[in-house]
């Protein structure tokens, strides 16, 4: 006996079999797009006549699924800044998988919200806290969640280092009035959200010391030691130190061993900003180099980049469990009183361990992926990016015309074209020259590198987070940054520097 499948108003198709067919059409269309995509440039600029195609009015009457399926192949798909392509080597950014976007349909097929209540899709995000406690050997009860990326998580880890310092009254009583001056560090190649985390915590970003690093990028802990001191003698509160797990210009790693002890002696609390590197822990040949941060009082990291979880995906993971209670939970809202039976138990919810109260199942993509590949594949296709890493650097140093500007950590090589011999001198010649390059190689579609500033001078900046990148796409970019950099230089002023190598 035939039931009506569609309440009035509801939004459910009338006809299940037609949206069925087209959903799969939805599929395959993607499917095809990953397939494909070493066919395509990694990216295009797109052209304004489809910029404006986004600036229509509100649509009062709704079109076809399969119209809008078709304004996304044709205008959305082609115009995307292109992270999933192998060639994609700018910024950090993971390039996802088959399997993480199926489960991501998933999730949003069943629109769990994790902000609490008692369901198994919470279990799973407590499973995967589990993985994530054994994986750093962090103690059986420490908390952790879920948040958009490290930008959020290291805000938490800065507002959970505050309630260590002034307790949780800070919270009712606001910083003004309990501020005893709290100074944090981290180094001067820490990512711009450490200070981030400083100003919306109220704490001020002015009250974060950036501690300079040796020439392999690290923080320098006697500098570190000596500036707690300054601010002891001035009658400043030290309170947090935040070590760099893979720092973003350069991929160096602080010595966590000894920044851990420093905190201790120093009663600071023990940050670690491993939004990629921490990753790297999942590889046996790399964990060592991550030595100390088993120690932290709270690790940032992101699924979604050296471990392709589709965007978006970042966690922290916070030893005192109290502390991290302490810091979020309320008592507040009648609405979100809890229970010991029915939907309303398995109290203290997610929702008590970070500001969002309605919260995506991020944690099922993420379980699919550790599930399905496993931790030695994961761990494997991170040292094999790192591998392609030294390849690179090998190439280039086999390369008159190109210059290494920072040691190879992990899986960031910054370099730059030198034009010749005799161009050695004119640093903002070289700069505008790399500059250049940087933007001819992006629009070539071949490979996208991005940029960044390293001692002042400019720098190409290559990091392979994408599991699809192999040494056919590293020597394609190397083939592409020689042509793009002799014809820049034969067209321009700066051609007065290139000599006969060119
Ligand atoms: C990417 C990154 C961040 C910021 O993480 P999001 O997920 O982009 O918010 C912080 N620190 C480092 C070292 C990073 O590489």
């Amino acid at each position: 006996m035939p039931t009506p499948s569609t309440a009035p108003g509801s939004l459910d198709p009338d006809d299940w079999r037609a949206a069925r067919a087209q959903g799969h059409r939805m599929l395959d269309d993607i499917l095809d797009y990953l397939e494909d995509i070493r066919e395509r440039p990694v990216w295009q600029p797109a052209p304004d006549a489809v910029r404006r195609k986004f600036r229509a009015p509100l649509p009062l009457d709704g079109c076809d699924l399969q119209d809008a399926h078709l304004s996304f192949m044709q205008d959305i798909l082609p115009f995307s800044v292109g992270n999933a392509h192998p060639g994609f080597m700018g910024w950090v950014h993971g390039g996802g998988t088959v399997v993480g976007m199926l489960a991501e349909m998933l999730a949003a097929g069943l629109n769990a919200n994790l902000g609490g209540r008692d369901h198994v899709p919470i279990e799973v995000e407590a499973q995967v806290l589990r993985w994530v406690i054994e994986l750093f050997g962090f103690p059986g009860d420490a908390s952790g969640l879920f948040l958009t990326g490290s930008s959020m998580a290291n805000l938490i880890g800065v507002l959970v280092a505050r309630t260590r310092a002034l307790g949780a009254e800070v919270r009712s009583r606001g910083v003004a009035r309990l501020s005893p001056g709290l100074v944090a560090y981290t180094s001067a190649r820490a990512h711009g959200c450490i200070a981030q985390g400083m100003d919306l915590a109220g704490l001020g970003r002015e009250q974060l010391r950036a501690i300079p690093v040796d020439a392999d990028g690290q923080m320098d802990l006697a500098s570190l030691a000596a500036a707690v001191a300054i601010d002891r003698a001035a009658g400043l509160t030290p309170f947090l130190v935040v070590g760099t797990a893979g720092t973003v210009d350069t991929g160096a790693i602080d010595d966590l061993t000894g920044l851990a002890a420093l905190a201790r002696r120093e009663r600071l609390h023990f940050h670690v900003d491993g939004a990629f590197g921490a990753m790297a822990m999942l590889s046996p040949a790399l964990a060592p180099r991550l030595r100390g941060i088993e120690l932290a009082d709270s690790i940032a990291f992101d699924f979604h980049k050296w471990l392709q979880v589709p965007y978006d995906a970042g966690f922290i993971v916070v030893r005192d469990r109290e502390l991290h209670l302490r810091t979020f939970a309320t008592q507040e809202g009648t609405y979100l009183s809890r229970g010991e039976r029915g939907m309303s138990a398995g109290s203290p919810w997610p929702c008590d361990f970070g500001p969002d109260l309605s919260r995506g199942f991020r944690a099922l993509k993420t379980w699919f992926t550790i599930k399905v590949y496993g931790a030695e594949r994961l761990g494997g296709m991170i040292a094999r990016t790192c591998e392609l890493a030294r390849h690179l650097a090998q190439r280039i140093g086999e390369t008159p015309e190109l210059e290494l500007l920072a040691p190879v950590s992990l899986n960031i090589v910054c370099f730059r074209h030198v034009g010749t011999y005799d161009a050695a001198g004119d640093e903002d010649t070289l700069d505008a020259l790399n500059r250049n390059l940087v933007v001819a190689l992006q629009e070539s579609g071949t490979a996208a590198p991005s940029s960044t500033v390293l001692d002042g001078r400019f720098a190409i900046r290559v990091a392979l987070f994408n599991h699809r990148s192999s040494v056919r796409e590293i020597d394609a970019l190397l083939d592409a940054t020689l042509a793009l950099g002799r014809s820049l230089c034969a067209s321009s002023s700066i051609s007065r520097a290139i000599g006969s190598t060119l």
